[in-house]
């Protein structure tokens, strides 16, 4: 048997069409083109020409993730490929690789197998060095503040009642909690700091959420980096760096234009968690794209009761456009794991697993059609997948009347995605009923109660003390009225990540509530969520090289 090629291996015998033709093909006027290299470029928004808002934005998301994973990357660039491949005008947008997983985890983020965005190498690498303007910014504000307290400290501000941290965009454990300050009166003010993960930042989630270069300054005016020793809020507008911050990002902020390997244009541009942060790439790549193309395919991070639930609630509400059609990623694999069955006995043909596992895709089913979509469901084909297995979810389907399409773009490309692509074109050409779930005016209680009951399916919510008081806070200030970032394990679609398939029954225990003034929404963390991870025993990094002459090597 031959090995079959690795993600990195196809994408480099690639051959790979300038960035500029790419350009041509997105209708992109020339002077919109800033060239980073020959294959990567950046798109100023501004001299796009508006166009009418009819353009489709096609979500993908998927089923509660498993270790055995679900391939949502490749599904979204391979979807994508086979409509270009009916000759739509389509582009796809897809979030930025953070190194921190890039590093510890072995998977990729630029797609897999033929279905991939490139140069990929570059893509979960540096890229156009994005990250490294949203760590700097981060990190600027967090030297500001420490300069202002060691300055004397006019504002008043409490060194133990700082929120904001420092960044690096890796994971490294040993960083989650520092003490700055050290070696004298000369070293500024000692005191407990911290340092998050860059995609856990809220510069990048302002980054993600803000429409404009105008917004994004006022954004950033508003975020709230601590309390005073009266307990009061300071903002980045009291320390008046909300203009430098903007400075620092102002090129970043404009989307980077790749390609697939099929020569499809993608966006990829801003890379926000899932768990903490709303898990989708920016309002400006999605405006951006659907300015250019009739279609847009993008993805939203983890499951659909995580990140599609956040690109209704959050990202349509801000963005001001909604969702024409949306597509959830299954598995056979998956599926087996939701129905009991170990890791290791995946290979196995075991339909009656599989059939239990459904009922994790029926609620994700469930779910979309509670905002009003119709769902397709892209069942990704492994190479292990027998042909009763599949057969076993196309006949419940059938049953069940959801639409379902046989998904094979790993291995093929564009060509294994037609299927899916005619059922998106489908439901694309009927107005669906989209709404968002609630109204920010709604109180805090009653706005996580909707979503744990009407997306994650649970019987209620429960509020720790610490949250109580967070909220009598947030109300006292006026900031109830945002919507909500849910922090929640992608495991299960409870907050207990054992819990798999599809519980019911369950409470759901709000630990804190966390404003987050600048992205707009108020993060609701239930369970310890991580806001910098660790990297596992063996770490992909373990595995990367490069050639003598400059090529990456076990990259994926
Ligand atoms: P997600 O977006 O859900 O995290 P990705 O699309 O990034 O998943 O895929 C994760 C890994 O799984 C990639 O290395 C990809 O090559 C691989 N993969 C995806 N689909 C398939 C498939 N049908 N067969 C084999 N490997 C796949």
């Amino acid at each position: 048997t031959v090995k079959p090629l690795t993600d990195l291996e196809i994408a480099m015998q690639a051959e790979l069409r300038p960035i500029t033709e790419i350009a041509k093909v997105a209708g992109i006027p020339e002077e919109a083109l800033e060239q980073y290299g020959k294959y990567k470029g950046k798109i100023d928004p501004n001299l796009i020409a508006p166009q009418g808002d009819d353009a489709k934005v096609v979500l993908v998301t998927a089923i509660s993730p498993t270790p055995a994973g679900e391939g949502k990357s490749t599904v979204t660039v391979g979807l994508a490929d086979a409509l270009h491949q009916l000759d739509q005008k389509v582009m796809v947008a897809l979030r930025e690789p953070s190194l921190g997983p890039v590093m510890g985890i072995k998977g990729g983020a630029a797609g897999g197998g033929h279905a991939q965005v490139v140069p990929m190498e570059d893509i979960n690498l540096h890229f156009t060095g994005d990250l490294h303007a949203i760590s700097t910014a981060n990190n600027a504000l967090a030297a500001i503040i420490d300069n202002h307290i060691h300055q004397g400290n006019a504002l008043q501000i409490d060194p133990r009642r700082i929120i904001w941290k420092r960044v690096v965009d890796l994971n490294d454990r040993a960083l989650r909690n520092v003490v700055v300050g050290l070696g004298g009166p000369a070293q500024g003010m000692p005191r407990e700091d911290g340092f998050d993960i860059t995609v856990a930042s809220e510069i990048m989630a302002v980054f993600c959420l803000a429409t404009s270069l105008t917004d994004l300054q006022e954004r950033l005016a508003n975020i709230v980096i601590g309390y005073t020793f009266e307990k009061e809020p300071v903002f980045v507008r009291d320390l008046q760096v909300e203009g430098a911050l903007t400075l620092l990002l102002k090129e970043a902020f404009k989307p980077n234009l790749v390609q697939t390997l099929e020569g499809t244009p993608a966006i990829i541009h801003g890379g926000p968690f899932a768990n903490i942060a709303h898990g989708c790439n920016s309002i400006m790549a999605t405006q951006t794209a659907r300015k250019l193309a009739d279609i847009v395919v993008t993805e939203a991070g983890f499951g659909s009761d995580l990140g599609a639930e956040k690109f209704m609630n959050i990202k349509a509400r801000m963005g001001q456009f909604k969702p024409s059609a949306v597509v959830v990623v299954a598995t056979i694999r998956a599926l087996k794991m939701h129905g009991g069955i170990a890791k290791s006995d995946l290979a196995q043909e075991n339909v009656a697993a599989l059939q239990q596992g459904m009922a994790n895709l029926a609620k994700h089913v469930d779910i979309i059609r509670t905002f009003g979509v119709e769902p397709i469901i892209a069942l990704n084909r492994f190479i292990t997948d027998t042909e009763a297995e599949l057969q076993a979810v196309l006949d419940w389907c059938a049953t069940e009347n959801i639409r379902i399409a046989r998904t094979n773009v790993w291995e093929q490309g564009g060509e294994g995605g037609i299927a899916l692509a005619q059922q998106v074109l489908q439901v694309i050409e009927q107005e669906n009923e989209f709404h968002v779930l609630y109204d920010v005016t709604e109180s805090i209680e009653q706005k996580v109660t909707t979503i744990v009951q009407r997306i994650y399916g649970g019987a209620g919510v429960q509020f720790g003390e610490k949250a109580k008081k967070q909220i009598q806070q947030i109300e006292q200030y006026g900031w109830d009225i945002l919507p909500i970032c849910m922090a929640k394990t992608q495991y299960s679609l409870s907050d207990q990540p054992q819990l798999l398939g599809r519980p019911e029954g369950f409470t759901v225990t709000i630990r804190e509530i966390i404003p987050k003034l600048g992205a707009g929404f108020l993060v609701c963390l239930t369970g310890d969520i991580l806001t910098m991870p660790g990297l596992p025993k063996q770490p992909a990094a373990l595995h990367m090289g490069v050639t003598a002459d400059g090529k990456a090597k076990g990259l994926f």
